[in-house]
């Protein structure tokens, strides 16, 4: 994820206990005392994020989500090492009953997730995520789902009897070969594109809610050249496409507690990051000029519900 919204006051030293490996990241449980937080910063408008976990076995190099670790050691070990917020749902269901108490003239617009991603393996295993989703049904919230996983079309059931609700996949370059540098451990673009096809014509078939379907290619990461074209054109059946550079002054590349990983890869990727201004402009001009009936959007208008 790439939004900075949270501040974290845990001591996860004295908090947490090794229950179990998954695949090759050590698992953790605890009980969260709150589980929304007000969103502030790039989703501001937005009345809440929501992070069912702490940490991310994607582990994307570029993560800044990173610098939220409890130490420096959990920081440099960003990717093996993930916390379950255990009683999230039953948190999520009392926070959402006294939300709405106080404003009963309107429903809460939650942002799911900003630091962590809702979908990441673990999922599979804990379905924290889906319980959240069943909570929320209840609530009828505006709901935008940020996810890099395929493991979001398991809740497809559920997914298509939501009302307002955006799905958001991340997709930050259109060549294997640069993701699997940036973020080795994620998902294959093809598996994600995969995804969000699949998200449109189940629910379709369903006759359920169709929700909104964004691809974001944030930040954007080197494509090569050309490869270009080709991943553009796989992008024409969502509604929105959202571009961001690492930083919004088009000057830094990388903020400053980026890790080495990314900073090392950046360093490899020089054809494009000597020229990133320039090469950032000529692929949204390319956006722009392939995907005709799709919305373009940069930065922080691309992660609005509307
Ligand atoms: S999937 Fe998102 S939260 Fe997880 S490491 Fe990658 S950028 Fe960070």
């Amino acid at each position: 994820m790439e939004f900075k919204d949270e501040e974290y006051t845990i001591d996860v030293n004295q908090l947490l206990v090794v229950s179990e490996k998954f695949g090759s990241a050590d698992v953790y449980g605890q009980n969260a005392k709150s589980i929304l937080n007000k969103a502030t910063g790039f989703i501001k408008a937005y009345d809440f994020t929501l992070n069912p976990y702490r940490g991310c076995q994607y582990g994307c190099t570029y993560c800044y989500a990173a610098a939220f670790s409890p130490n420096e050691k959990k920081r440099d070990e960003w990717g093996k090492w993930v916390l379950i917020k255990e009683n999230a749902a039953e948190v999520l269901e009392k926070e959402l009953m006294r939300w709405q108490k106080k404003n009963s003239d309107k429903f809460p617009s939650i942002y799911m997730s900003s630091v962590t991603d809702p979908y990441q393996p673990i999922e599979s295993k804990t379905q924290l995520t889906r319980r959240l989703l069943e909570v929320m049904l209840e609530y009828r919230p505006i709901l935008v789902i940020q996810t890099r996983s395929p493991i979001i079309t398991r809740d497809i059931d559920i997914l298509q009897r939501f009302k307002n609700l955006r799905v958001n996949m991340s997709i930050p370059t259109g060549s294997e070969v640069v993701r699997k540098d940036f973020e080795p451990q994620t998902p294959s673009i093809k598996a994600r594109l995969n995804a969000m096809k699949k998200i449109k014509t189940k629910i379709n078939d369903l006759t359920g809610y169709l929700p909104k379907l964004s691809i974001t290619i944030t930040p954007l990461l080197p494509t090569l050249p050309e490869e270009q074209e080709n991943f553009i054109r796989q992008l024409n059946f969502v509604d929105r496409v959202v571009i961001q550079d690492f930083h919004a002054s088009h000057k830094r590349s990388l903020i400053a507690s980026t890790r080495d990983a990314a900073i090392d890869m950046k360093k490899k990727y020089e054809w494009w990051y000597s020229n990133e201004a320039k090469n950032y402009q000529q692929f949204k001009g390319k956006l722009v000029e392939i995907l005709n009936d799709v919305e373009i959007k940069e930065g922080q208008a691309g992660f609005t519900y509307e």
